[in-house]
């Protein structure tokens, strides 16, 4: 496995949301890989990220076809976009779906899945 790949699994280990940032072109890329997504550039740098965002948009997921996932249905699924500026898909928990709206302020929280970490946000609570 690629080392930016072990960097970003590792943050989220300790609860830490780390992502690549290009300072070539100011944009952050996820998912992690070699070389910028925007212009191309290799010289990336990590950042930590706040942790904070809104819904950008989202669905609930009533039959899943990822094995990992297929208890949990119905769940939600989402794009939020974080505080710097960038979008990225994960699951909502800890939300009555009568609450879901786009821009709804979220915080990020890890959850164990299947013996790995992941980015889950839910509804911010200040
Ligand atoms: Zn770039």
């Amino acid at each position: 496995m690629a080392s930016y790949n072990d960097f970003y699994w590792s943050k989220l280990e300790k609860g830490e949301l780390w992502l690549q940032f290009c300072p070539a072109c100011k944009e952050y890329i996820f998912y992690p890989r070699s070389i910028c997504p925007h212009c191309l550039m290799g010289d990336w740098e990590w950042q930590q990220l706040e942790g904070k965002g809104k819904i950008y948009s989202y669905t609930t997921i009533c039959v899943s076809s990822l094995p990992e996932f297929a208890n949990d249905v119905p769940y939600v699924y989402a794009i939020v976009e974080l505080n710097e500026g960038i979008r990225i898909p994960a699951n909502i928990l800890n939300c009555p779906l009568e609450q879901l709206r786009v821009e709804l302020p979220l915080e990020l929280m890890i959850v164990n899945k299947g013996g790995k970490k992941l980015p889950a946000f839910q509804p911010a609570k200040d």
